[in-house]
C-alpha cells in the first residue's frame, strides 16, 4: 500500500469513471497492441478513472486535481459514459472525514475538463462558486494563459466555466514553470499534451511520489511510444516521457496515475525494451 510519503498522508480519492475513444487515447498504437491490456466497448471506448490525490500533513490538506465535477448535461454523461455519485468529491472527501471547507490547497495540473470540472459547484441559485472556500488554487501560468483563450485544437477540452470564476475570487495562485508551490510539493512542466501541464511532484525524507496526470495517463503509457493522440505535440511528449521516466526509475519514484482504472501508482526500473514496474498498488475501491 502507499500510505505515506514521508510526513505527508496519502489519501487516495477515487471520484469515478468516464470512457474515450481507445484509438485517441493510444495514437498511433494499433488497437491490436492496446486491446489485450484496455479492452473496448461497442463503441470502441476504453475505461478511464478520475483518481484524485489528498495529501495531509496535519497543518496542510492538499487535493491534487477535482475530478469531473457535475455540472454536465445528460448528453455529456452519455458521451463520456461518466460514472460516478452525484457529488462525488464531497462523497469520496466525507469517507476520509475531510470537508471541501478543510481543504488548504487544491491544485490542478491543467485545466482541461475531466482535471478541472470539479473546482468550482453551482450555489442555490445557479451561481459558480468555488467549491472549496478556504483554498488557494494553484495553476500554472502558462496553461491559465491557455485555458482562458484555448486554440481551436484543443478548444472542447477547456471549458471556462470549469475555472474562469477563480480569478475573480481571488483563490487563483498561478505558478511559474517548475518552482515550488508548497515546501516538498513543486511542479515539473511537460508541454507535449497541453501547454504548461504541470505534474507534481511531492518529496519529503527521502521518498519522491509524481503525480504524473496527462503524461502517463494509464499504465499502458509507461511505454515509450504509446502518446495519446490527444497530445498537441506527440513528438515533445516522447521527447519529455523519455527523460522523465528515465528520472523516475534512477529516483525510485512513485509515479501516480489519474486515468489508470486498475493501478494506483508503480515504481519502475529499465529493463531491455522498456521500463518494468517493479511495484505495483492496485486500486481498492471505488
Ligand atoms: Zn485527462
Amino acid at each position: 500500500m502507499l500510505n505515506n510519503i514521508g510526513e505527508w498522508k496519502v489519501i487516495v480519492l477515487e471520484t469515478g469513471d468516464f470512457r474515450l475513444d481507445g484509438g485517441a487515447m493510444m495514437g498511433s498504437v494499433p488497437k491490436v497492441l492496446w486491446e489485450k491490456t484496455n479492452p473496448s466497448d461497442e463503441l470502441n471506448r476504453i475505461d478511464l478513472s478520475l483518481r484524485c490525490l489528498l495529501l495531509d500533513n496535519g497543518t496542510k490538506r492538499v487535493l491534487i486535481e477535482t475530478g469531473m465535477g457535475n455540472k454536465f448535461n445528460d448528453k455529456f454523461k452519455t458521451m463520456f459514459a461518466i460514472q460516478q455519485s452525484s457529488n462525488p468529491l464531497s462523497d469520496t472527501l466525507s469517507e476520509y472525514g475531510y470537508l471541501f471547507e478543510s481543504i488548504t490547497d487544491v491544485i490542478l495540473t491543467h485545466l482541461h475538463f475531466d482535471h478541472s470540472g470539479g473546482a468550482l459547484n453551482s450555489d442555490d441559485i445557479g451561481t459558480l462558486v468555488p467549491a472549496f472556500p478556504n483554498a488557494q488554487y494553484h495553476v500554472s501560468e502558462s496553461n491559465w494563459e491557455l485555458g482562458i483563450a484555448p486554440n481551436p485544437r484543443d478548444r472542447a477540452s477547456y471549458l471556462n466555466e470549469n475555472y474562469l470564476p477563480l480569478k475573480d475570487a481571488g483563490l487563483l495562485n498561478l505558478i511559474a514553470e517548475n518552482s515550488e508551490i508548497l515546501p516538498g510539493i513543486s511542479s515539473y512542466i511537460v508541454n507535449g499534451h497541453t501547454t504548461g501541464q504541470q505534474l507534481i511532484k511531492v518529496e519529503s525524507e527521502d521518498e519522491v511520489l509524481v503525480f504524473c496526470s496527462d503524461l502517463i495517463p494509464l499504465r499502458s503509457h509507461l511505454k515509450l511510444p504509446w502518446i495519446m493522440g490527444y497530445d498537441l505535440n506527440a513528438l515533445l511528449s516522447l521527447q519529455e516521457k523519455t527523460k522523465f521516466l528515465q528520472e523516475a526509475a534512477d529516483g525510485d519514484w512513485w509515479l501516480f496515475f489519474y486515468h489508470d482504472p486498475k493501478t494506483v501508482a508503480v515504481k519502475i526500473e529499465k529493463g531491455e525494451k522498456y521500463y518494468n514496474v517493479v511495484k505495483e498498488v492496485f486500486r481498492q475501491n471505488g
